[in-house]
């Protein structure tokens, strides 16, 4: 027990190409996000895929006034994207499949006990949006304890801004290292 975790966020279809496309910055980290996962997973490190989950049509959902519908039970939306699918799939039974439905991956999870029960004190974030869900991530794992490692060159936005802004938040604030390569 290596005391890491990997935490894989929203690295979907509806996320990089989809109905809530981060677009190219999302796209060229693909990868990436797929390297470190296969790297972690072949380092007996724990593995979470962190995955929103909406139901269609969810009215009292606060995301419903905010963001066009992404990421619905049952869509193709939902699949993991390009190489991280290849790599979950060829890991099969070695990566936890965790669904979501707020940004952060704490948020009405199990994550914070599964990391628990297993010694985890550092955690690894990779994935999509920097800047929120990401983000929300981050600040729940500072408030919980949990040392922080950002992956730079596997973490995206749609909004460069809140990217670096994300990124600066993440070491002046949250005690992060952010890390590339
Ligand atoms: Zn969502």
């Amino acid at each position: 027990m290596s005391g890491k975790a990997l935490i894989v966020i929203d690295y979907t279809y509806d996320f990089v190409v989809g109905r809530l496309p981060v677009g190219d910055p999302a796209i060229a980290i693909e990868e990436r996000v797929a390297a470190l996962t296969h790297r972690f997973v072949e380092d007996g490190d724990y593995v979470v895929m962190a995955v929103d989950l909406h139901e269609e049509a969810d009215v009292n959902h606060p995301e419903s006034r905010l963001f066009p519908p992404h990421n619905i039970r049952g869509t193709s939306g939902r699949e993991l994207y390009g190489r991280l699918k290849e790599v979950y799939e060829a890991k099969a039974g070695r990566i936890h499949w965790m669904d979501k439905t707020r940004y952060s991956a704490f948020c009405g999870t199990e994550l914070e006990l599964r990391l628990r029960e297993r010694g985890v004190t550092e955690l690894h974030l990779i994935g999509v949006c920097t800047d929120i869900c990401v983000l929300h991530t981050a600040v729940d794992a500072y408030n919980k304890g949990f040392a922080l490692v950002v992956h730079e060159d596997a973490v995206a936005s749609f909004n460069s801004a809140g990217h670096s802004w994300a990124l600066t938040h993440f070491t002046g604030s949250l005690g992060a290292s952010v890390v590339k390569g």
